[in-house]
């Protein structure tokens, strides 16, 4: 059986199209569960919490900011800046 977070992450995916929620880029198969509160600031693993993002953009909000994940739309808007700037998808996230 699946856990609620893997049915969360695809109701999300379906519900974005297949796009993900940073990047707006494609997912493919490479799609993740993003906790929009993350967990290790209480974020649950509730519908409403969660997200379909690719795994570069999943990686990179706690990778480059490890003194604290910035809030989702402060990260859609540096994802999407770098992504203009050709700096996106970084591949070893
Ligand atoms: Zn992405």
């Amino acid at each position: 059986m699946r856990k609620p977070h893997q049915r969360n992450r695809e109701h999300a995916r379906r519900a974005q199209g297949g796009i993900c929620i940073y990047c707006r880029q494609p997912m493919g198969k490479d799609v993740t569960a993003e906790h929009l509160v993350a967990r290790m600031d209480g974020g649950r693993n509730t519908r409403g919490n969660i997200a379909a993002a690719c795994r570069c953009c999943n990686a990179g909000r706690h990778a480059l900011f490890p003194r604290g994940a910035p809030d989702p739309e402060t990260y859609q808007a540096f994802v999407l800046l770098m992504g203009k700037a050709g700096l996106w998808p970084i591949e070893r996230l």
